[in-house]
């Protein structure tokens, strides 16, 4: 995409690093400042799930709900905010499915003395209604997405009143309010260039920690919504095993609800649903997939990453998707063991970590395996509560409406 499509609404600075060739970055003093607060974040190993699984691999996981929001997500928000007011911007606009982008974004934008306007699909609004006290506590304005207060959300409300809404539909209308306001910026939580290259921090701790403990993960593990998490751990150990090192395996979970990376095209697509967002090469699910409402909200996007996109059509990375049952009883077995409460979005990747462990069992290897703890599920409570009553619907997006979406693929 060209740099002048951009400038409407990202900050110059974010818009180079978005195009950059650099291979490292410097962090900015201020920045750093405020990550403080709570990076580095602990990298553990699963000493106690290893053992209820009764396998000789080994367990780490990076665990990123330490942060203030609670997940990864503040490790973007925070540089996000600062460019802008660097170039000053003050205020910005954003989506959130689960609710986590909207708080790393309303809890960045307190501490740089900027204003905040949370567009949270509908779904996960009534979902999580303390995820909605949590942004205001940090001074944001948030609303139920689609909204009757841009021409996205009036369109869509039009076609279906009581549409849930999804990750395309607001960012549609967060990227629609920033477009046509001069003093406001939009804040994208994930897919973006310069949003992963924000979040390789986390795999760059885990390589300083696995040095030393002259270790190196066989299998490094990841949820992909829009892709940043996953990303952010993997991306500097494929570093290495594109120059050649090691025999690692990248394994991206997704939810079977919302299939991009297994049963979508690897092809041209707006990533927003109004198709105001530019067009990129991508998975997708087509633009227009409004996925049912799962409870692992934050997974709910019909696109990738671009980056991730070409790495898996290479088959660097392997894709997985899984039924929200069995992914929460993972997370029940992990929080028996482990102690935290993970968020739905990663029980997906620890779904697949204990998969490949109970592997290593049968085969006596004694593999090592790193995945993400990309948050803490304590605003998802209402989602434990029906997986323990037994109500939790196991859903796989049937292959025709997967067909209709990408029937309307732009024609490029
Ligand atoms: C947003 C979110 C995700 C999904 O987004 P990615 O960009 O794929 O990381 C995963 N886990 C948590 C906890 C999130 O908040």
């Amino acid at each position: 995409m060209a740099r002048r499509d951009l400038a409407p609404i990202f900050p110059m600075d974010l818009i180079q690093k978005e195009v950059s060739q650099e291979r490292y970055i410097d962090i900015p003093d201020e920045v750093m400042d405020v990550y403080k607060l709570w990076q580095p974040t602990p990298l553990y190993r699963a000493f106690r799930l290893e053992k209820a699984l009764n396998t000789p691999a080994k367990i780490f996981y990076k665990y990123e709900g330490v942060s203030p929001a609670g997940s990864h997500k503040p490790n973007t928000a925070v540089a996000q905010a600062y460019f802008n007011k660097q170039e000053g911007i003050n205020r910005l606009s954003t989506e959130t499915g689960a609710g986590q982008c909207g708080s790393a974004l309303a809890f960045a934008c307190q501490l740089f003395g900027m204003e905040c306007k949370v567009y949270m699909v509908k779904a996960s609004y009534h979902q999580k209604p303390y995820r909605r006290s949590l942004m205001e506590t940090w001074g944001a304005s948030v609303v139920a997405s689609p909204t009757e207060e841009t021409n996205a959300g009036r369109n869509i409300l039009a076609q279906d009143k009581e549409s849930p809404g999804s990750l395309g539909i607001a960012i549609s209308e967060a990227v629609e309010e920033a477009a046509t306001r001069d003093d406001t910026n939009y804040a994208l939580g994930s897919v973006l260039n310069h949003v992963l290259m924000h979040q390789t921090v986390i795999g760059m701790e885990c390589k300083t920690v696995f040095e030393k403990l002259d270790l190196y993960p066989d299998m490094v593990i990841g949820c992909v919504g829009g892709g940043s998490n996953f990303a952010g751990i993997a991306f500097p150990f494929i570093q290495d095993k594109l120059q050649g090192k090691g025999n690692t395996r990248f394994i991206a979970v997704e939810p079977e609800a919302c299939p991009t990376l297994t049963r979508g095209l690897y092809t041209y697509d707006f990533g927003d649903t109004a198709g105001i967002a530019p067009m990129v090469k991508m998975f997708t699910l087509g633009h227009t997939f409004v996925p049912p409402a799962i409870h692992a909200g934050g997974l709910r996007y019909h696109g990738m990453a671009p980056l991730l996109s070409l790495l898996c059509d290479q088959g660097i990375i392997e894709p997985r998707a899984e039924y929200q049952n069995a992914v929460f009883a993972a997370a029940l077995q992990f929080a028996r063991t482990e102690g935290i409460l993970p968020a739905p979005e990663p029980a997906h990747a620890i779904k697949a970590a204990i998969d490949e462990a109970l592997k290593c069992k049968e085969s006596g290897e004694s593999k090592v395996i790193l995945f993400n703890l990309s948050g803490h599920g304590h605003f998802d409570l209402s989602a434990y509560d029906s997986y323990l009553a037994g109500s939790l619907e196991n859903y796989a997006y049937p292959q025709a409406e997967v067909e209709k979406a990408l029937a309307g693929l732009p024609q490029v």
